[in-house]
């Protein structure tokens, strides 16, 4: 599991140099088209729940995504001081690129983030579990945006209900003066993720026009290409994206600690998920967003999936947090 994550860590250091190729050793990687592929035409019942070489374990006690209860029903308050700090600055240099198993949107390291959020203990493997959230504990390390993509349908279910669109910021956790790191991440080639999902909905008018004018500038920059993957990108000329735009106006989260979505499912990933609806889509977009992942090619085939989002997995005995 541990290494898994590791793994997982060199694919997002290289931002989407594994978007759908896994090393499973550093410095080795896995020629197109081999074993370690996947996608989501049965939503991810057939990842395997162990596959060595390719560095996979699906299978885990803490997968996501979940069905996330309602507040007060099964999720624990987070005191204000444990709560992550959401100021991500702003993102230059924004490319969106069709990865085949999502529309992803990558931008140089904002220069004025200040977000962090809080462990306990020294690992990643206590985040946000009720038996070790003690404040004087805690420990504030610093956190870097990587990149932004979007699940259709969503992939965290809201008391049972799923929306449009989820869209995951990804962020890994960075050296933070006079804090260690934990212990998982303290090597070069390893990272602790935390990552920030917005749920986005459409308008029940389909003849609507108007719709989310941050989504329409990724859908009017949607790279057209032979192969999906991380050459298949475009830039938005001159555009700063106040990445708070991102999330609604009402920033409490749930929180709790999952996986990576999609394999290497890699666990011990920060999850907070806002339940306030971003946005409301217009029909267009929302066709838009489905229609590059359907029509993207990948190792010479055309995808054919139009949603790109996992079933949810248990619980089991986690705890969710609610910040507010
Ligand atoms: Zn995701």
């Amino acid at each position: 599991m541990k290494t898994a994550l590791v793994l997982l860590a060199l694919c997002l250091a290289g931002a989407s140099a594994c978007s759908h190729v896994y090393t499973h050793q550093r410095g080795r990687q896995l020629s197109e088209g081999s074993a370690c592929s996947y996608n989501h035409a049965q939503a991810g019942l057939d990842w395997p729940a162990q596959d060595k070489e390719c560095g996979w374990s699906c299978s885990g006690k803490s997968q996501s995504p979940i069905n996330i209860p309602a507040k007060g029903k099964g999720t624990r308050n987070l005191p204000a001081s444990l709560k992550a700090k959401l100021n991500f600055g702003t993102a230059t240099n924004v490319r969106v690129l069709n990865i085949g198993h999502a529309v992803q949107v990558e931008f140089d390291s904002p220069k004025n983030n200040k977000a962090s959020v809080v462990y306990f203990g020294d690992s990643i493997y206590t985040m946000y579990n009720s038996s070790s959230l003690n404040s004087r504990k805690a420990k504030r390390v610093n956190i870097e945006p990587l990149q932004f993509h979007f699940h259709a349908t969503s992939e965290h279910l809201l008391s049972g209900r799923s929306t449009m669109l989820e869209l995951h910021l990804v962020t890994k956790m960075v050296a933070t003066p006079g804090v260690p790191m934990p212990k998982e991440c303290r090597t070069a080639d390893s990272m602790c993720l935390a990552v920030f999902g917005a749920m986005y909905n459409i308008r029940s008018d389909p003849t609507a026009k108007r719709g989310d004018p941050v989504m329409q500038r990724i859908i009017d920059a949607l790279p057209k290409c032979e192969e999906a993957g991380k050459d298949c990108k475009r830039n938005v000329a001159g555009w700063k994206l106040p990445l708070k735009d991102l999330f609604p106006a009402n920033n409490d989260y749930f929180a709790y600690t999952g996986s990576l979505t999609t394999p290497p499912c890699s666990e011990g990933v920060m999850w907070h998920v806002f339940p306030q609806i971003r946005a409301e889509l217009s029909e267009a977009q929302a066709i838009a967003l489905q229609t590059a992942l359907s029509t993207a090619v990948m190792n010479g085939e055309q995808e054919k999936n139009r949603l790109n989002n996992r079933v949810t997995l248990p619980w089991n005995d986690r705890t969710v947090f609610y910040s507010a």
